[in-house]
């Protein structure tokens, strides 16, 4: 058995890359907060069961049956991961970025929105057809708390509200108080959604104890592949809301009624909002993920994490050149994300040399999160151009930064390259 500190295997860990001044390396995958890799165990999962797959929840044969018993032991996997209520509702769905939307499209009618304007555009965009409250970019934790008290506080009391928030930053990596926020959203009647993408990798999530009404997370990042997410949480607005996608799986019945239109019965299940042939794969992996991490321990993993933090943060501390960005202070709690600028580099042509130079792979640019990014970096010199990097100019102040993120799968070694890169 491996060592109870040794990183967890992931897909990826021997592949070379070429290097420009010659030669090969073990690439290091330092982009996590993207897309982590998968864990060996997921695909190995995966691999196990191709062989049996078959349609779910429509066939009679006996693939189809084992596909269904996979599909929904998954979202009771799953749910016990999250430490759901028992009336939640596990829906499954593409990515975090689909189960806000989704959410988005079961708010009821009326419902105000309150969104930091720190979030990542996949929960600052969302409610665009809802009453929305961007709050301002809060500088410590208990802030945050105050500034939704003082605007949940103003708002009709009588009507529907949701609080929307991240509870670790894709680009700071810090954690948000959620269970401070949560007792402050429903002390003022309204619920609250937690954005856990970056946050369920690197941290044990439990929507009983945190008291969120909902979590949307992705399994590409909880070292699953690709093309699957979740959004649990409270049934009743999920039930009363239309079928987020109108089809076959989310209808109980449907009928030609005798005027010559179509009556029709939805589901009020998780089903009603997944019409279509599900992704069973992506959901077996997701499941498989959550049972890796907690048969591996996830508070050792989280423990070892944070040692790597600590390296990250002490090897850049001592780079004068280099600046950490923090909304809540250098000091402040964090997982294995950390954006940083390089005085005298532009972000987009040091992120290239990690990668030509070290084989190192991490991301720059403004990270789907413009208006905290450029809260971090001071002002907004130039319109940035789409989600990753804008063109830099030559002028001191940066435009873009530099991401390093890390998690389960990640050696020592990637790191220690990485700090003798930078230095
Ligand atoms: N929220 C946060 C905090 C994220 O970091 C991301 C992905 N960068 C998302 C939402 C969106 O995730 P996805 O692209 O998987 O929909």
């Amino acid at each position: 058995a491996p060592p109870a500190d040794a990183p967890l295997p992931v897909l990826g860990r021997d592949v070379s890359v070429p290097l420009v001044t010659g030669g090969e390396v073990a690439y290091a995958a330092l982009d996590y907060a993207a897309s982590a890799p998968a864990l060996q165990r997921v695909w190995d999962d995966v691999a196990a069961y191709a062989p049996y797959y078959g349609s779910v929840h429509r066939g009679a044969g006996y693939l189809s049956q084992l596909s269904t018993d996979l599909f929904e032991s998954s979202r009771r996997t799953i749910a016990a991961f999250l430490g759901c209520r028992a009336d939640d509702q596990v829906v499954f769905t593409r990515s975090t970025t689909d189960s806000l939307n989704l959410l988005a499209a079961a708010l009821p009618a009326d419902c105000q929105v309150f969104v930091y304007e720190t979030e990542h555009h996949a929960s600052l965009l969302p409610w665009r057809d809802a009453q929305v409250a961007y709050l301002d970019a809060p500088r410590t934790p208990a802030r945050a708390v105050e500034i939704l008290e003082r605007a949940l506080a103003d708002r009709d009391p009588h009507g529907p509200a949701l609080v929307c928030v991240t509870g670790a930053s894709n680009v700071t990596g810090e954690l948000w108080p959620v269970k401070e926020l949560a007792a402050a959203a429903h002390a003022h009647g309204a619920r609250i959604v937690l954005d856990a993408a970056q946050l369920a990798p690197h941290h044990p999530v439990d929507i009983t104890e945190l008291d969120v009404d909902w979590v949307a997370f992705s399994g590409h990042k909880l070292y699953a592949p690709f093309g699957s997410g979740v959004l649990a949480g409270r049934a009743d607005w999920l039930r009363a809301a239309e079928p987020y996608l109108a089809g076959g799986g989310a209808s109980r019945t449907v009928a030609r009624r005798a005027d010559g239109g179509v009556d029709v019965d939805w589901h009020t299940t998780a089903a009603r909002h997944e019409a279509g042939s599900p992704n069973v794969i992506g959901v077996h992996s997701i499941a498989s993920a959550c049972k890796a991490l907690t048969e591996a321990g996830f508070d050792r993993l989280v423990a070892r994490e944070q040692e790597l933090v600590s390296r990250v943060r002490v090897g850049l501390a001592e780079v004068p050149e280099v600046r950490v960005l923090s909304l809540f202070g250098d000091d402040a709690p964090r997982v294995g994300v950390l954006s940083f600028v390089v005085r005298g580099w532009n972000s987009s042509h040091f992120a290239a040399a990690l990668s030509a130079e070290y084989g190192i792979g991490v991301r720059d640019g403004l990270f789907c999160a413009h208006p905290l990014v450029r809260t971090l970096l001071g002002g907004d010199p130039q319109e940035a151009g789409e989600c990753g990097a804008p063109e830099s100019g030559p002028g001191e102040r940066p435009l873009n930064a530099i991401r390093v993120s890390f998690g389960a799968g990640t050696p020592d070694e990637h790191i220690e390259r990485f700090l003798r890169a930078v230095g």
